[in-house]
């Protein structure tokens, strides 16, 4: 199982900020803005390259999910949303999740 399958199967401590059947958001680890948090589907898919006809209901409900969450996690001047996909967007942990960012201008460039 992989690291965050396992914080998703509640075998490894996460820091929760929103959870419900197939999506859980949790704060990152080595968090990057103010605020930091994880959003992630429940089952495993590698990275975006992984999200089929079959599975994307679970991306479509991700999403439609985020302006809560970015509500909630206090981010009300606005945030972005990133999904490393792959060794040249250094990807580190292979299960899809998007890290949403914010709580501070943030900058410009995107790389
Ligand atoms: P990426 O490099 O895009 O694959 O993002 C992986 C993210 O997972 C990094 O920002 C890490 O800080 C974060 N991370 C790794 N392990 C944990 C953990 N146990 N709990 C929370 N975040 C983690």
């Amino acid at each position: 199982m992989c690291l965050f399958c396992k914080i998703a199967a509640g075998e490894i401590p996460s820091n929760k900020v929103y959870e419900d059947e197939t999506i859980l958001a949790f704060r990152d680890i080595n968090p990057q803005a103010p605020v930091h948090v994880l959003v992630i589907p429940k089952i495993h898919i590698p990275s975006l390259d992984g999200i089929t006809p079959e599975n994307s209901a679970v991306v479509t409900h991700l999403f439609e999910c985020i302006p809560s969450i970015a509500k909630e996690a206090g981010l009300v001047n606005g945030y972005r949303l990133v999904s490393n996909c792959g060794p040249d967007a250094c990807q580190s942990v292979p299960h899809l999740h998007f890290h949403l960012l914010g709580g501070k201008q943030l900058s410009e460039t995107m790389n």
